[in-house]
């Protein structure tokens, strides 16, 4: 560990502006209140503004006057190794960088990206949590942190195809669309390969996938090392760009999306007519078109309800298109949770957080936020469009025993398909 280089990080990251933002805290203690791990743990550490704490004292202690005499008279320390250690475990571990506190700050403070960057200074001093680093370096060494090599990924698209007999196009020429599946997906959820495969044919869709850009997952982007995000950004961009395509449909992944949609044009170059969306939208589309007819009111029944993913729906804005579908599958059944859209908790498992064994407290805390909101709608069914948060559920679902099915959206969409 380097002190020296995560605090150069720091500064280097965040440069005049973390300044702007810093200061502007009026410490009103808002912040705290929006932030699932804090709500269920009651910890103090966990209130978002003091995630972003190091990033202030680093920012006056090398900048300001106040801050060099605080350090000379002894009123403020200087960062020391053991406060890495213990924001390491604040920014990785109680963090899903959900963003919703920066949504209720008054005084407009990016806690979300603050916090990112605390996370840039840990990957720069070699402090990200082993599980989460075993899985960049799985990424980086055989392009899967779950294990998808070039011959998994072959077999499991030759058992998705014929099992659920579905056509699912690989490195094809003069495509249109290229679509990217997340490793939990292909590993965890291989239905919904097959489940949007099934959803694309029927609209007539000139798509395929690619064996170089198989899987858009980006483990770089969660540990906070631009250098690995990159590199994993650019093995969907380049092959992209191979391909001839127009366009890159991002599945049912949250933080991927972030990624490649937001932030892909910050850090790398982005061909500047490749359209980036989310599969959430072609569904959509597709519905309001025409382009497939769905089963009306097949999902009728025991309440139904949809949970909003952080980085597809608060970040991504994609937060019509889901009612939308599922208006059509369940007009009677489908109820709201409380609070909902751009405003909806967490499930606690994104950001990495899930991925990290020594999360796993937190996260079974937080999700309690979740279980409050489903009994308080009477949900039988909780929809969601990002397989890192149907992990989560699926796993709480098991680990509170719960009597709620878990589904994901384009499941259902295909499930209701008319031929
Ligand atoms: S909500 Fe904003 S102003 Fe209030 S304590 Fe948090 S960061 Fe500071
Ligand atoms: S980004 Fe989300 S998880 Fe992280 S501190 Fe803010 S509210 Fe909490």
């Amino acid at each position: 560990m380097s002190t020296q280089t995560a605090l150069n990080t720091f500064v280097k990251e965040t440069g005049g502006w973390v300044a702007s933002q810093l200061e502007a805290c009026t410490r009103c203690g808002l912040c705290a209140e929006a932030c699932h791990f804090y709500q269920a743990t009651g910890v103090p550490e966990y209130a978002p503004v003091w995630k972003v704490d190091l990033l202030r004292r680093t920012y006056q202690q090398r900048f300001t006057l106040s801050g060099k005499f605080k350090l000379a008279l002894g009123i403020d320390k200087p960062v020391s190794d053991q406060d890495l250690l213990d924001w390491s475990k604040y920014v990785y571990e109680a963090c899903t960088v959900c963003n919703k506190c920066s949504m209720v700050c008054p005084m407009g403070i990016d806690l979300g990206t603050l916090i990112h960057d605390v996370r840039a200074g840990m990957a720069a001093a070699d402090l990200v949590p082993a599980d989460l680093k075993a899985a960049v370096e799985l990424q980086l060494k055989e392009g899967s942190p779950l294990g998808v090599t070039d011959d998994v990924f072959d077999d499991r698209l030759e058992w998705v195809g014929d099992d659920w007999e579905v056509d699912m196009p690989l490195d094809k020429k003069g495509a249109e669309t290229l679509v990217v599946f997340s490793s939990i997906e292909i590993m965890k959820f291989p239905q919904n390969l097959a489940a949007i495969a099934e959803i694309l044919n029927a609209a007539g869709e000139n798509w395929t996938l690619s064996s170089k850009a198989r899987e858009v997952v980006n483990f770089g982007y969660y540990e906070g090392s631009r250098e690995n995000t990159v590199i994993f950004l650019r093995r969907i961009l380049d092959h992209a760009v191979e391909l001839g395509v127009k366009r890159v449909v991002v599945t049912e992944c949250g933080h991927a999306y972030d990624a490649l949609r937001w932030t892909a044009y910050n850090i790398t170059d982005v061909p500047k007519d490749l359209e980036i969306t989310h599969i959430t939208h072609l569904l959509a589309e597709y519905v309001s078109s025409g382009r497939i007819k769905l089963k009306e009111g097949s999902l009728n029944g025991g309440t139904i309800t949809f949970h909003d993913a952080c980085k597809i729906q608060r970040k991504g804005g994609h937060i019509q298109e889901p009612r939308q579908v599922l208006k059509v599958l369940a007009p009677d059944s489908f109820k709201e949770m409380t609070p909902n859209k751009e405003e909806a908790i967490c499930c606690g498992g994104g950001g990495g957080v899930i991925a990290i064994k020594e999360a796993d407290p937190n996260r079974y805390a937080a999700f309690e936020l979740k279980i409050e909101q489903l009994e308080n709608v009477g949900a039988k069914t909780v929809v969601m469009a990002c397989s890192n948060c149907r992990l989560q559920f699926t796993d709480c679902v098991q680990h509170f025993d719960l009597d709620v099915k878990v589904a994901g959206l384009a499941q259902l969409v295909a499930d209701a398909l008319i031929e």
